[in-house]
């Protein structure tokens, strides 16, 4: 692949080649205002709470400091993180955002041409953090109720493979997998392949046999668990996630980011989120029993919903996508649909899940 460079088109700049191949992130959209109607938005997962008042103090503080330039090296937060993970702080990286982190990662690992694996469907971010540095995106297809299939992805490992992507739960499908498959699937995985845990909703897990990331990183220095603010903590508008990794790869990834890219109101907002642990399990204990009550609504309605460990529930309507997600707009409430595979709808509070269980209800067919 490092042959001669591409020659210089001589009439204008043009961009490098993969770029071309660049999907495009489609963001989930706000609901379109109705007349009379209250709307919610249940396309992005975000949570629907506001913020604990400690975290909004702590915001609006370090606001007043908007004229300086934020702490390069996030101190106050690399240290909140290795006192809440139990790891020294060489271990960790912050982001804006864990995608950010990601696309760094992915940078830092593959030359143009190198492969990075992971299940399909799964985060729309993934395709994208492969392609921007030329490297190739395999695609494996998720089991039919929207598992990974880690045998498959142990087997779409090639010489070329630097970067395995596990989303646990995944995105959009919702299953979890669980630490024992995690586990027997990292033996398989040659030690040079850096192992990618994607847990954005672990806070949301609840089922039987959970992951336990760090544990399985302590032993494997491929392992990279990467986490995330935007969810359960309620910071997705301040854009700041974290990951943990050996020395050699935090630094890596740490080398590729952008310099002071955390801002100094999201460094002080996540160290009081860290902080706010009671008030901020209530919120996610809130969003799982809606999850379940929402599921089992589901079902009862004669829905097939697959296993849904994160904050949102999947319906694989196939061709019907576009109509349930017009169905599901016309009632006041935007779930983001996947061309014709299926919507993903965030859980939200009870009363915009219950104008989603309506939509579901009346709609056909049931899935
Ligand atoms: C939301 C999400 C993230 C985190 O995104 P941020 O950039 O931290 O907001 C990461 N992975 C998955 C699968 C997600 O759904």
């Amino acid at each position: 692949m490092t042959g001669a460079p591409t020659p210089r088109p001589a009439d204008r700049p043009v961009p490098r080649a993969t770029l071309a191949d660049v999907p495009a992130y489609v963001a989930g959209r706000p609901p379109t205002p109705r007349e009379g109607v209250p709307t919610y938005k249940l396309s992005s997962n975000e949570n629907p709470y506001a913020p604990p008042a400690a975290v909004l103090a702590a915001a609006e503080s370090a606001a007043r400091t908007m004229n300086r330039y934020p702490d390069m090296g996030s101190t106050a937060l690399f240290e909140a993180l290795g006192d809440e993970l139990g790891v020294p702080t060489s271990h960790l990286a912050v982001g804006t955002g864990s995608v950010a982190l990601l696309y760094h990662l992915v940078q830092a690992f593959c030359e143009p041409g190198d492969e990075v694996v992971f299940a399909w469907r799964s985060f729309e971010a993934y395709p994208i953090a492969a392609a921007v540095c030329g490297a190739r995106a395999v695609q494996v297809p998720l089991t039919s109720d929207g598992r990974h299939d880690l045998d498959a992805m142990a087997d779409a490992v090639t010489d070329r493979t630097r970067v395995v992507l596990v989303c646990t739960p995944n995105n959009p499908t919702g299953p979890a997998v669980r630490h024992a498959e995690l586990a027997a699937f990292l033996d398989r995985v040659p030690a040079g392949v850096v192992v990618v845990v994607d847990e954005a909703y672990r806070e949301f897990v609840r089922s039987e046999d959970p992951v336990d990331a760090l544990a399985l990183g302590r032993g494997r220095a491929n392992v990279v668990v990467m986490r995330t603010l935007a969810k359960a903590y309620g910071l997705a508008g301040l854009r700041v996630g974290y990951l943990v990794a050996s020395d050699e790869i935090a630094a890596a990834v740490r080398k590729c980011a952008l310099p002071f890219g955390v801002s100094a109101v999201a460094q002080a907002a996540a160290v009081a989120a860290l902080g706010c642990t009671t008030e901020l399990a209530e919120r996610v204990d809130a969003i799982v029993a809606e999850r379940e009550r929402v599921v089992a609504a589901l079902r009862e309605q004669g829905w097939s919903v697959p296993q849904a460990d994160g904050n949102f529930v999947w319906l694989g309507l196939g061709e019907h996508t576009p109509a349930f997600a017009a169905a599901a707009d016309q009632a006041g409430i935007m779930v983001r649909p996947y061309g014709t595979d299926g919507v993903r709808v965030t859980i939200a509070e009870p009363a915009g899940n219950d104008v989603f269980l309506g939509v579901a209800d009346a709609f056909e067919p049931k899935v």
